[in-house]
């Protein structure tokens, strides 16, 4: 049975579709099967897995619909990983869902289908803690939060914290952080290593050892529809992300985790 993890963070801009490709492609070529789905209505995961969302014509939307069976909706990609494309239909279907009978189970349900193909399912969520996110928190074994090493990086935490709880609460009793992952890492910039301490100080080992330094690479390899493990397999932040799908996979078999040394910027 796959594990699921939600890459959510309500906050935009911090790193969640980055870290969810890229974590993807890093634990296809670690020879994991691994299903990316994209639950954000902005289809990023699914461009930057070399899907045009414009051509999708199944998606996310009518998998969670229940128009269509999840397995005729998914694509495989050129990294070896598959998804479950996601774009502009996706806000229909969450509002569609408002009226649905367990309407928060809907991805839960859906995936269940298709656990028995997968060692990991990964979510890419939306900016905004929705109707859509918490089908991903209800579905999820863990939530991995992109934490961008930068001004206000905290705000908002808490209230994704306080949803955490409340999801664990009311939908899903085996919902747990999987991490906090610090993410546009800069060691050249004071503030980054502020955010990092004071991130320690508040969560402890909460915190993932591994840490995605800012690397242009990174920026660049979405237009070429590529995860940086195809489009620059060398770059620093290519090496992050092998990292990182190190560390998920030493959790999941209950190992610690290595010491990683922090990494350069470019
Ligand atoms: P989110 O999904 O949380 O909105 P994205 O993953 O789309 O965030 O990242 C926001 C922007 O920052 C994108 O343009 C992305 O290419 C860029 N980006 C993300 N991570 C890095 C990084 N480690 N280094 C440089 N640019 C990054
Ligand atoms: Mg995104």
């Amino acid at each position: 049975m796959a594990r699921i993890i939600a890459v959510a963070n309500q906050k935009g801009g911090v790193g969640k579709t980055t870290t969810a490709v890229n974590l993807a492609a890093a634990l296809a070529a670690a020879k994991r099967k691994v299903l990316l789905v994209d639950l954000d209505p902005q289809g990023n995961a699914t461009m930057a897995s070399g899907i045009d969302k414009r051509q999708v014509t199944l998606s996310g939307c009518e998998v969670l619909l229940e128009e269509v069976e999840i397995s005729a909706a998914i694509v495989p990609t050129d990294a070896h990983y598959d998804v479950l494309p996601g774009n502009g239909d996706l806000t229909a279907a969450e509002l569609k869902l408002m009226d649905a009978l367990a309407r928060e189970h809907r991805l839960k349900d859906v995936l269940a289908k298709v656990a028995d193909k997968y060692h990991t399912i990964l979510i890419d969520c939306p900016p905004s803690l929705n109707l859509l996110t918490l089908n991903a928190l209800t579905a999820a074994d863990g939530v991995l939060i992109p934490v961008q090493c930068e001004y206000f990086a905290l705000e908002g935490l808490s209230s994704l914290l306080d949803t955490v709880k409340a999801v664990r609460h009311r939908l899903n009793p085996k919902l747990e952080i999987e991490g906090l992952l610090r993410t546009m890492y800069d060691v050249r910039n004071n503030l980054g290593n502020e955010v990092s301490a004071q991130l320690t100080q508040h969560f402890g080992d909460k915190v993932l050892r591994s840490i995605i330094p800012r690397n242009v690479r990174l920026a660049e390899a979405p237009s070429h529809g590529q995860p940086i493990h195809l489009y620059d397999r060398s770059s620093r932040g290519a090496i992050a992300y092998i990292g990182l799908a190190g560390e998920v996979i030493r959790r999941e078999r209950g190992l610690p985790p290595r010491a990683e040394p922090v990494d350069e910027v470019d």
